[in-house]
């Protein structure tokens, strides 16, 4: 997960729940990871997301990942990362990335700032994967093409050198995309729609009251169009056993937009309490100390996939 803003409900919803779930069913090891490297693709001074990195942390702890049975760690922690990129690149044809949809979308979202770096995050997310050998990947829908193209890295590597690499796949939750509060696009940090997880409830309120709702709706006395209403597709996640209710009011014209939104807001607000708590019992400190200790682990695995790797390409062991 970047570091380029507030955890919001898409990342919880897309990835972050399911990170927990695979932490705590058993059948993986588990690496997560705060991506500072590719927060530079959009914000070229780390500093300036310092403080993001660690609230980020810190909500990713607070929602559930236990550092006693996941490692996470710091992205720049794990420098190892950044040769196997460069050796990935040189087996990653221009053409793959020039598709990668991700690419067209954020160049249009930042003109002018189109890096190369943002042109080969994709590889550099190969690398990412690939340096702890994974072969699952909790992601969000938009990642899906990032992660298919890891696997085409992946598999090209082992035609071209030796196979050492896992093909890896995603793993979605029921919620692959969630909308963002234009009811639009999908919620971003980098898009300023979004609604917070470890928010202050004051705040989630307001996110929440400002979605855009059924725009076909003028008045409250006429019956919603709860199919095409982005509230409606969180009220499927967060009342997942009384929705119906709540859509057939909506066409009956029984209850307006701006009621539904409220009672959706205190669902959220009471939903994500017991994070809130958990957040703020966290110090920057600890945070820095769990995420030290992570990047240690990790870098024992990613010091031997490059040494591996470097092995397979046929280059000689550092000489020095
Ligand atoms: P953002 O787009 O908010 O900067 P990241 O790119 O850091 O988020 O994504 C972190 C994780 O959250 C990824 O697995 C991504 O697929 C997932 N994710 C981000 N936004 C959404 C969304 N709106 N719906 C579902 N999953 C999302």
């Amino acid at each position: 997960m970047r570091p380029t803003g507030r955890f919001h409900l898409g990342n919880y919803f897309g990835a972050a729940k399911n990170w927990v779930e695979l932490q705590n069913g058993g059948d993986y090891e588990c690496f997560y990871m705060v991506a500072d490297y590719h927060g530079l693709t959009t914000q070229p001074h780390a500093r300036d997301f310092e403080d993001d990195l660690f609230d980020l942390a810190g909500d990713i702890l607070a929602v559930g990942i236990d550092p006693a049975k996941s490692v996470f760690y710091l992205q720049s922690s794990v420098p190892e990362v950044a040769e196997l990129f460069l050796l990935f690149s040189m087996v990653t044809p221009y053409g793959w990335v020039q598709r990668t949809p991700t690419f067209k979308e954020k160049a249009r979202q930042q003109p002018d700032n189109v890096n190369f770096g943002l042109f080969a995050y994709p590889v550099l997310q190969a690398a990412d994967i690939l340096l702890v050998k994974g072969g699952f990947v909790p992601v969000g829908g938009d990642q899906d093409a990032h992660v298919e193209m890891a696997r085409e890295t992946a598999r090209r590597f082992n035609r071209v050198y030796k196979p050492i690499f896992p093909e890896p796949k995603s793993l979605s939750t029921e919620t692959p995309r969630i909308l963002g509060t234009d009811g639009r696009q999908k919620m971003s940090k980098s898009l300023g729609n979004v609604v917070g997880v470890t928010d202050p409830p004051e705040v989630i309120r307001k996110q929440v009251l400002s979605m855009v709702t059924d725009t076909k709706r003028v008045y409250k006395s006429q019956p919603g169009h709860p199919r095409s209403c982005n509230v409606d597709s969180l009220y499927k996640v967060f009342f997942p056993n009384d929705w119906q209710h709540y859509w057939d009011l909506c066409r009956k014209a029984q209850i307006g937009c701006h009621e539904k939104k409220q009672i959706l807001a205190e669902r959220i607000v009471e939903t994500f309490e017991p994070f809130r708590e958990r957040r703020s019992d966290l110090t920057r400190k600890e945070i820095q100390q769990v995420l030290e200790a992570g990047s240690r682990q990790a870098r024992e695995v990613a010091v031997e996939t490059v040494r591996e790797a470097r092995s397979a390409v046929g280059l000689l062991p550092p000489l020095i």
